[in-house]
């Protein structure tokens, strides 16, 4: 699945699903695997109580492996998540495609949270009453190719063909990459492995798809609650139902 404008969430192996989850919790009444299921009713009733009462041991039981194509600032906030098994493409071995992120709309510091950003709304542009450098971009609630987002855009397209030479330079000069790629931006797209159980992918998804996390990683950690959903429906449900907190 597409993510932001060259990235990538590609599920790549699964095991286990709910079936899993529910063998683990059943495993102490002395159930065998083959009879772990007790219909889909008994089965939803028991995933919701096991996430409601944080019984989250059985969720470990299930696991997916993802290949992730995302831009290093963004790898920088997601392998801070640690109860996960990483392998990243190595810049020492390979040198790195110009593929960078390039947004084409711009955020603002969000006025309620130091650390977040925000797409400026029409009310926000109606303050301003045209001043804002954005007020040209914005035309009922969409961005048309003007001024402000494209001076921003354009600069930063600019920026990365300039640093991507100077990589190369030093490449062509004889330098090893793992040191020419010192030059190279945050905005550099990276690959790499994520295998993680479903405990974790929740806890994951319920820190990084809400909506004071950053807007790049937001838009990964939704596209994996959406391979999450088909992967484990029922398990999916009751996460739902207790409002998307990890068990
Ligand atoms: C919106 C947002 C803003 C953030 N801002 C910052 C920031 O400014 N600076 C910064 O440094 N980080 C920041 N983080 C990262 C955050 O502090 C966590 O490192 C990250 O979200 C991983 O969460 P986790 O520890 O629950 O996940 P995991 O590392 O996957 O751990 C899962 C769970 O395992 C347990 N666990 C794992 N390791 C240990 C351990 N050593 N000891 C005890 N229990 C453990 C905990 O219960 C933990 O919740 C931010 C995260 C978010 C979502």
């Amino acid at each position: 699945m597409k993510v932001l404008d060259k990235g990538e969430v590609r599920l790549i192996n699964k095991m286990g699903g709910d079936l899993a989850v529910i063998a683990a919790a059943r495993v102490s009444n002395g159930v065998e695997y083959e009879a772990a299921s007790k219909g889909e009713e008994a089965d939803q009733k028991l995933l919701n109580y096991l996430i409601k009462h944080r019984h989250g041991t059985p969720f470990e039981h299930s696991t997916f492996q993802f290949y992730v194509k995302a831009p290093l600032f963004v790898v920088l906030e997601w392998q801070r998540h640690r109860m996960a098994s990483y392998n990243e493409i190595s810049g020492r071995y390979v040198e790195f495609e110009p593929e960078f992120y390039i947004p084409n709309k711009w955020r603002i510091p969000a006025s309620t949270n130091k650390q977040g950003s925000v797409f400026p709304d029409i009310e926000f542009l109606n303050r301003w009453k045209g001043e804002h450098p954005y007020a040209n971009d914005y035309r009922d609630g969409q961005v048309f190719p003007g001024t402000f987002h494209g001076k921003m855009t354009n600069t930063l397209e600019l920026y990365c063909k300039e640093v991507y030479g100077i990589y190369l330079y030093y490449i062509e000069q004889g330098v090893a990459k793992e040191m020419a790629r010192m030059v190279l931006p945050l905005n550099l797209y990276t690959q790499f492995y994520f295998t993680v159980n479903a405990r974790s992918l929740m806890n994951f998804v319920s820190l990084r798809a809400a909506e004071d996390a950053q807007w790049e990683i937001r838009q990964y950690a939704l596209t994996i609650k959406e391979i999450f959903k088909e992967v484990m429906p029922l398990t999916y449900n009751g996460w739902e139902k207790n409002g998307f907190l990890a068990p």
